[in-house]
């Protein structure tokens, strides 16, 4: 068996990150997510791989679409549902720098990779969210994708909180991307989890697809590319480099699997992540043309993995 690769992008501009706006997110603006978002397609590009782009609802939209559900979202605020005040505020002052992505979905599109979903405000989908906001975002959701009229399989669960599987499946997505930290606890420390970035014998995952009693399957959780920012930083580029390249090649020989995910606008708050990731693209680019890794989105691999019904 050949091994698997897949990439799965978290696409969210400033959606992802509405709880925390100063600091180095300010940097997030259209300008900066524009040169991010072309790096990425045209490095796919030239490799000639594919990846699943999950794509918060709202970052996929025009202008017009953020101003008409602007009211909604301001009243989820006052009635103390705290994520939804600053993203109020800004549209309420016509700042809708860094908060629309819809060419980037378009482009994604028209560049063959599949599509998916990643909340519709980037509000978290846990179990324990108010039922208000759970039916708000799903329902939102749900109006977005029929207006694309592009069908989403896929999912990948804003800030990785799993939760609310049965209306996953009401939207008919059949995967989504399990949680590092609900597969194994230790990475549930962040020293561990940065740790780890230095193990450069890391091996591939097994391909393992689990189906939920809800009738929507998931796959293994992936590896952050490393972003080095805070301590993160300390970590050198040959480091990342290396360490991907041995999980590659460990896929190549044992038939594993590699799905490697971030935000597209980590290449923005961490410029040194265009290196690497150009590097490990292109080390996975040659393993793919030789044969001896397979490049599959989500849903491709839920597909091979016998999880599509
Ligand atoms: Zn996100």
């Amino acid at each position: 068996m050949r091994g698997e690769l897949i990439f799965s992008l978290d696409c969210e501009g400033k959606w992802g990150v509405a709880d925390a706006l100063g600091g180095l997110h300010a940097a997030l603006n259209d300008r900066a997510l524009a040169q991010a978002y072309a790096l990425l397609f045209d490095a796919f590009g030239q490799e000639s791989l594919r990846a699943t782009m999950a794509f918060t609802s709202l970052f996929a939209v025009d202008e017009a679409e953020l101003r008409a559900v602007a009211p909604a979202l301001r009243a989820l605020g006052q009635r103390g549902h705290r994520w939804y005040e600053p993203i109020a505020r800004a549209l309420r002052n016509e700042d809708f720098d860094g908060w629309v992505g819809k060419p980037y979905f378009e482009r994604a599109l028209r560049d063959g990779h599949e599509l998916g979903w990643h909340g519709y405000s980037h509000h978290v989908l846990s179990d324990d969210v108010p039922r208000e906001v759970v039916d708000f975002e799903f329902a939102g959701a749900g109006a977005v994708a029929r207006r694309h009229g592009v069908p989403l399989r896929s999912a990948v669960f804003p800030r990785n909180a799993v939760g609310n599987l049965d209306r996953l499946a009401a939207m008919n997505i059949a995967c989504f991307r399990r949680s590092a930290e609900d597969e194994n606890k230790l990475l549930g420390s962040r020293s561990v989890r940065v740790l780890n970035e230095l193990n450069v014998l890391k091996s591939s995952a097994r391909p393992d697809v689990r189906k939920h009693a809800e009738g929507v399957a998931s796959l293994p959780a992936g590896s952050l590319l490393n972003w080095p920012r805070g301590p993160r930083a300390a970590v050198p580029d040959p480091v990342t480099i290396a360490r991907w390249r041995h999980m590659l090649d460990d896929a190549a020989r044992r038939g594993g699997q590699v799905h490697l995910w971030f935000h597209p606008h980590n290449l923005v708050t961490a410029p040194r992540m265009r290196d690497t990731f150009a590097e490990v693209v292109r080390y996975a680019g040659a393993l793919v043309r030789r044969g001896d890794l397979v490049n599959r989105t989500m849903i491709e691999a839920l597909d091979e993995g016998g999880g599509l019904p």
